[in-house]
């Protein structure tokens, strides 16, 4: 039986500040057609060309992952999609138009929760042909210091995250995880945002985190949390969630297992480009 394409049912909106522009933004979900694709869409910006979801589109940014026009149109980026571009990956929908109508997805609550539940109001729908695989066929690591990512052969898609912050709450966390649509709204998709106290300031002063606060990220001291957890482990749950957001950028269906530590955004995007650059990662249609 082949695993088709999907795509949403229906349009829906959400609306919130964009965690580092602080921005007042409404995204719009769309059902798109077969083969489009995850493609954004600047409303706010008269003529402003799509921007695909794709590692082609990347463009440097800290704390986050940030789009541009491949050929880098003036003007035409969009910042924050790594929670976006998760629920939607790990719910299967793979082509979706999304209209933006600022510089930066709204970060809601920090966690990609609100985009899954817009996701399931909307619907998911079937299409009429099959999904890319990406299969990993040779180990591939990348790294920097002591962070590294690797992509080994697996039979299935799993994701493995490890994190350690001394000094602080977090300490260490490794969370190993067999993707699943159902398990993704359990287990990791209610993991927010989280970030020491001591990192704010220095990021605020970089122009970054402007729309950052209690209600859409966790903070910690160097001795405990400013505010309830929702899971003892939430941050490495909340990596995992940005991981699967960058990974969708390859565009196909992961078949392997990753493992990722101590990693982030940069880390992410060399992994899924060396992936393609080695040949490493067979994309056919299943
Ligand atoms: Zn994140």
């Amino acid at each position: 039986m082949k695993l088709l394409q999907h795509t949403l049912a229906s349009s829906i909106s959400l609306e919130g500040i964009g965690l580092h522009t602080g921005l007042l933004v409404r995204c719009t979900l769309h059902p798109a057609p077969v083969d489009s694709g995850r493609v954004f869409v600047r409303l706010d910006q008269a003529g402003s060309p799509p921007i695909p979801a794709r590692l082609g589109s990347l463009a440097p940014a800290h704390l986050s992952t940030l789009l541009q026009h491949p050929e880098g149109v003036q003007g035409s980026q969009v910042q924050t999609v790594e929670h976006l571009l998760a629920a939607l990956y790990t719910l299967g929908i793979d082509n979706c138009r999304i209209e933006v109508e600022g510089p930066e997805l709204p970060i809601l609550d920090g966690s990609a929760l609100p985009f899954v539940e817009a996701i399931a109001q909307a619907g998911i729908l079937a299409q009429d042909q099959p999904v890319l695989l990406g299969v990993i066929q040779e180990p591939v690591t990348v790294w920097a210091g002591e962070s590294f990512v690797s992509a080994i052969p697996h039979p299935v898609a799993r994701f493995t995250y490890g994190i350690d912050f001394a000094n602080s709450p977090i300490g260490q966390q490794w969370l190993s995880w067999m993707a699943s649509a159902a398990d993704f709204v359990e287990t990791l998709a209610p993991a927010r945002t989280f970030t020491r106290q001591q990192d704010v300031e220095p990021a605020r002063q970089q122009g970054l985190i402007q729309g950052g606060s209690l209600e859409n990220a966790i903070v910690c001291t160097e001795t405990e949390w400013l505010g309830p957890l929702r899971y003892p482990d939430e941050p490495v749950r909340h990596k995992l969630i940005d991981l699967l957001g960058d990974l969708s950028l390859l565009g196909c269906r992961l078949q392997g297992h990753i493992i990722a530590y101590k990693a982030g955004h940069t880390l992410h995007h060399r992994l899924s480009q060396q992936l393609l650059e080695s040949g490493s990662l067979l994309i056919h249609g299943v």
